[in-house]
């Protein structure tokens, strides 16, 4: 509603804000301090600014604002500006790094994206703390011209005081104008960072060539599971070094995407990841031991079915089979001590000639 009194006024846009301004403090019963005018203008100069919203939601239905109201609602930005950070922009503080951060900061890329948003939020602070105190200044100023239209008798001289109101009012807002392309500027980029952030934490989580998350993301995965029986399986790839010898690293490469897309399909609900070279481990939650160990059989025996077929000369690859083991995760056992036990299973498949799954019962 301030809005409509800046826009409907007609005359000039300083006087028509001098008198929205004016408006709220009156509506509001607070006193001309240069804090309060501070506080006013921010709000009719910025109606659908987070202040303004807030003190709409606290006034309305006719409520008024209390001093200490204005003095908490005021201390937001400043409160903001003292948590983010202290030091110059260019130059940020060395914030400890929260959990994603120290995550992300693997990566030379994503810790070059760290320091970025540090910087980001320090140039933020900075802005934030500078608009604070050019509206500071704005209310003393404002308020001093209006005790001087209140003391000034002759008309001529008041005609001065008006005209200085609308001087500094109007510079004011070409402030204020700058101001707001500036942090809409830095909100862009900082959206942009965090998209990027949330793309280098998803990288370092993925593997590359087959697309399917990687041992970090399945250890992280086993370790966010609090209950029920958590299954682990590790499927390795039999002779995969001959399937390399004979077709070539490229052609490898395509077996173990077509393999890991297989598994995928196999073991809907459960997370399949490329563990290392040529394994695969799959997380299976939520069913029982034999249900479980059933699914992987099918999704092993499903890998062995498959036709590879070289799109270069139509050709079939031959005997691509997985030898697999399988351990249900102990009350209190460690992850580490999980992947041991079946790592055990596997080497028991190879030597009892690959292509089998063998069971933790079978040891
Ligand atoms: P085993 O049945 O005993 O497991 O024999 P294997 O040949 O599969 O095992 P070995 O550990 O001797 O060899 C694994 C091979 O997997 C060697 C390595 O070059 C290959 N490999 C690992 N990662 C990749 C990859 O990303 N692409 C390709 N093409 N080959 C890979
Ligand atoms: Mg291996
Ligand atoms: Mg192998």
């Amino acid at each position: 509603m301030y809005l409509e009194k800046i826009d409907g006024g007609g005359e000039s846009t300083g006087h028509g804000l001098i008198h929205a301004v004016l408006a709220f403090l009156e509506d509001q019963r607070l006193d001309p301090t240069p804090l309060n005018y501070g506080f006013a203008y921010r709000i009719v100069s910025e109606p659908a600014g987070a202040l303004a919203v807030e003190v709409a939601r606290r006034t309305d239905g006719g409520i008024r604002l209390t001093g200490p109201e204005v003095e908490q609602l005021g201390n937001m930005i400043d409160a903001l500006a003292a948590t983010v950070a202290v030091t110059p922009a260019v130059e940020p503080a060395p914030v400890p790094p929260g959990p994603v951060a120290v995550a992300a900061a693997e990566t030379a890329e994503a810790a070059a994206l760290v320091t970025e948003t540090l910087r980001q939020v320090a140039g933020f602070a900075t802005m934030v703390s500078e608009m604070r105190t050019e509206t500071r200044d704005f209310g003393r100023d404002l308020a001093e011209r209006a005790d001087a239209l209140e003391r000034a008798t002759p008309v001529a001289s008041a005609g001065t005081a008006i005209a200085e109101l609308a001087r500094i009012t109007a510079a004011m807002r070409a402030r204020v104008e700058i101001a707001e392309a500036r942090l809409e500027q830095a909100t862009r980029e900082a959206s942009e960072l965090r998209e990027q952030l949330a793309a280098a934490h998803d990288d370092a989580r993925r593997d590359p060539l087959t697309e399917l998350p990687n041992r970090r993301a399945f250890e992280e995965a086993v370790e966010a599971i609090t209950q029920g029986p958590v299954h682990v399986a590790m499927c390795d790839v039999d002779h995969f070094k001959a399937i390399n010898d004979l077709h070539g690293h490229p052609v490898g490469d395509r077996v173990l995407r077509a393999i890991g897309s297989t598994l995928v399909r196999e073991c809907p609900g459960h997370l399949v990841a490329r563990y290392g070279g040529e394994e695969f481990a799959v997380l299976i939650a939520g069913i029982d031991v034999v249900e479980a160990e059933v699914l992987l059989q099918r999704a092993r025996i499903a890998v062995g079915e498959r036709r590879y077929r070289l799109r270069e000369s139509d050709t079939l690859i031959h005997g691509i089979t997985l030898s697999a083991g399988m351990v249900t995760i102990a009350p209190g056992e460690t992850l580490l001590s999980a992947i041991e036990r079946v790592d055990a299973l596997l080497y028991d498949a190879k030597r009892q000639g690959r292509d089998r799954f063998v069971r933790q019962g079978d040891r």
